[in-house]
């Protein structure tokens, strides 16, 4: 049996305050939630506060990207050892944003992807194809590109340190959610392609989330599916109520 994640990226949203107020109103609602791994990401800025406040809880503590070196002249990163010093236990790696905005590449992922796992923390590492890609029926073959490129190299041991999200880029802030049959068609293809390279035990144990307009309407839908293990969710997460019931799903 695989233990469901449930995540908000809270994406560039939210002061210290607030931040730690949000961790502070979600974690009676899901206190009493068991057998769901819940984690959130908040700005760099919050999370040794947002990790203060969420201590002895249930809830999880991500960051939303990190550098693949320990330390050095590079400036503006943040290495994967000190996101632990922070309290994390997660990083989100390889976000459609930050491949499309911030020149994030199937290499630089893999580099982090295995910085983060050096270092203790379990990496959420995301794929997925935009619609222009989806359109020309390349879906595959681009989910095929990411999964081999992002975690090349790594071993079926490591593996039990990585969560891979799929989230299609046309779904992600758009409202438009990929249908059951979309997301289960694409988290089973991931887990044939695991399977394929690290082994039939690796793809099995290995979570694999949906992201991309989860909200507390549509989350039993696509976790009724076989192959989804979880979400990874953005604007539903910013509010305790939304990201309690998306977490709380099951009932
Ligand atoms: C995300 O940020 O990873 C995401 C899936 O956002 P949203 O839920 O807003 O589509």
């Amino acid at each position: 049996m695989r233990t469901p994640v449930i995540a908000g990226n809270w994406k560039l949203f939210k002061t210290i305050a607030e931040a730690t107020s949000l961790v502070n109103d979600l974690k009676p609602l899901v206190s009493g939630t068991a057998g769901v791994e819940i984690v959130v990401a908040p700005v760099f800025t919050a999370l040794s506060r947002v990790a203060e406040a969420s201590a002895g809880s249930n809830i999880r503590l991500a960051a939303q990207d990190c550098f693949w070196e320990e330390e050095g002249a590079f400036t503006g990163e943040v290495a994967p050892k000190l996101l632990k010093d922070a309290g994390c236990s997660h990083v989100i790696i390889g976000h459609s944003e930050r491949r499309q905005y911030f020149g994030e590449t199937d290499e630089s992922v893999n580099k982090k992807v295995k910085a983060a796992i050096g270092a203790g923390l379990t990496a959420i590492v995301c794929v997925g194809e935009t619609l222009a890609e989806r359109e020309a029926d390349k879906t595959f073959a681009v989910i095929e590109t990411q999964v081999r490129g992002g975690l090349a190299d790594i071993t079926a041991e490591s593996l039990k340190q990585v969560v891979i999200a799929y989230e299609p880029v046309w779904a992600i802030g758009t409202g438009k959610t990929a249908s059951d049959a979309q997301a289960q068609e694409v988290h089973a293809f991931i887990r044939c392609l695991v399977a394929k390279l690290l082994g039939q035990p690796s793809a099995d144990a290995v979570r694999i989330l949906y992201g991309g307009s989860v909200k507390p309407d549509n989350v039993k839908g696509l976790m009724a599916q076989a192959d989804i293990d979880g979400a990874l969710v953005g604007g539903a997460s910013l509010k305790a109520d939304s990201f309690a019931a998306i977490v709380n799903y099951a009932g």
